[in-house]
């Protein structure tokens, strides 16, 4: 990757994260993927040095750095070869807790925040539903409140929750009020943190999802059935939910472009090398235009993204500052800088990861290449937070002013 342009604080970020993923190697996320297994040596040695908390503020622990310098982490992490199982393991830490760090009270902020960066704690978030998808306004997910206040009752479905298994927190997006009572569709949602205790508390299940890749990483359906949970659990004003989960949202879509671009130029890399030293027909097959050639368009598509990526993360963080109102960013230019540079890096690590299989021929099938593992990891910035056609529809809609389609 170029690296003209980038701050003296990325660039920082970049090379400490690059020298602790070394001790990392492919061999790791190799073992881990074919086995399942919770990578949870990576994330304590993240925890360790102080990473989850990069943009969390300092008096909590944190770094205070900006999601400019969390999406360089998210890159170096996938690029090193850990790929989308790596960022997985650690970025529901570093996205997930940015409405609780800004709209936590002193209590909640104070009790959860220096547990997650310390790594004692790890943290989830529980949006998406099995019976409303990407129509996440309609989920139904219920939490009532008790008749003395002092307790929600929360029923409903969770599914494709990252890390479930191993998280002790859930941001939880539940509804609570009814879709019938409330004017629009984002009014009556509310964000909790809440504790996902199955041994202790009645009314928690779960099931693992098998998937198709970044196995490392588990994925879930969560069952709620009347599972309490505190009063004091509510992360801002009750029935505001919608609008407070928004901060999470545009970083977590940052830190995937992020993601998926750190994949993307580690294929190409690896494809790259691939080419220069394979030698068929007398000569590397990189003297051939048809193996040079979809690797620099991988790389140059890559390029074009990576402005898109670092110029959401910078609105991001301007749109957070704590300036005067007039040069705030609006949260609708981060949204449509995010949602693009989301599905731009997305689409660019998948050309760039196809290409990887490619080059490398019948090696390119094989495991110990890695290039396979990253094609199948590079699917899930296409799909996940949101998908390629929703934020075609998004920005149709909000940019383009066309009809709302759906
Ligand atoms: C590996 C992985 C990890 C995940 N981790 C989490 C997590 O930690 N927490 C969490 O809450 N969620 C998580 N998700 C869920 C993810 O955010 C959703 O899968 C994603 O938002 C898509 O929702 P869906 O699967 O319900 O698709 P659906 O809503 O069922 O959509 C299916 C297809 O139809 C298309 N479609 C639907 N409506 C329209 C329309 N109006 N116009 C055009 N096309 C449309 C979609 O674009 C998509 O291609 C994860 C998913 C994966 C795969």
């Amino acid at each position: 990757m170029e690296t003209i342009g980038f701050t003296e604080n990325q660039m920082t970020v970049r090379e400490a994260v690059a020298t602790l993923c070394a001790k990392f190697p492919n061999s790791y996320w190799q073992e881990h993927d074919q086995h399942e297994q919770d990578p949870k040596e990576f994330h304590a040695a993240l925890a360790k040095d102080g990473w989850l908390g990069i943009a969390l503020p300092e008096e909590l622990g944190g770094s205070g750095l900006g999601i400019s310098e969390a999406t360089m982490m998210m890159q170096a992490i996938a690029e090193s070869g850990a790929g989308m199982a790596g960022a997985q393991s650690i970025h529901g830490n570093v996205y997930a807790t940015q409405p609780l760090a800004r709209f936590g009270n002193q209590e909640q902020r104070e009790g959860t925040i220096p547990k997650i960066i310390s790594g004692e704690w790890r943290t989830c978030f529980g949006v998406t539903e099995p019976n409303t998808g990407l129509d996440t306004l309609r989920l139904r997910t219920l939490a009532q409140k008790s008749a003395d206040g002092q307790l929600y009752s929360v029923t409903g479905q969770k599914i494709w929750i990252t890390c479930a298994q191993v998280a002790r927190k859930m941001m939880l997006l539940a509804r609570t009020t009814p879709l019938e009572e409330v004017k629009k569709p984002s009014e009556g949602l509310s964000l909790f943190c809440i504790d996902l205790d199955r041994e202790n508390t009645p009314g928690l299940d779960m099931r693992k999802i098998k998937k198709m890749g970044g196995r490392a990483v588990d994925a879930n359906e969560v069952f709620f059935d009347n599972y309490p949970i505190p009063a004091d659990t509510l992360i801002g004003a009750e029935n505001q939910g919608f609008k407070i989960i928004l901060q999470g949202m545009n970083a977590e879509r940052c830190l995937l472009a992020g993601e998926a671009l750190g994949l993307g130029y580690a294929a190409v890399a690896r494809a790259t090398g691939y080419a220069r030293e394979r030698v068929v027909f007398g000569r590397p097959i990189g003297a051939n235009q048809g193996i040079a050639h979809p690797l620099a368009d991988a790389y140059m598509r890559l390029e074009a993204a990576k402005h898109a990526t670092y110029h959401a993360a910078r609105l991001y963080d301007q749109s957070q500052s704590t300036g005067d109102a007039s040069s705030k960013v609006r949260q609708g230019a981060v949204g449509v800088a995010a949602n693009t540079a989301k599905y731009l890096a997305a689409e660019a690590a998948f050309t760039a990861c196809e290409r990887a299989v490619l080059t490398h021929g019948g090696m390119g099938y094989a495991v110990e290449y890695d290039v396979e593992r990253w094609l199948r990891e590079c699917l899930v910035p296409r799909i996940a937070p949101v998908s390629r056609e929703m934020v075609m529809n998004y920005i149709g809609e909000k940019v383009l002013g066309l009809p709302r389609s759906y």
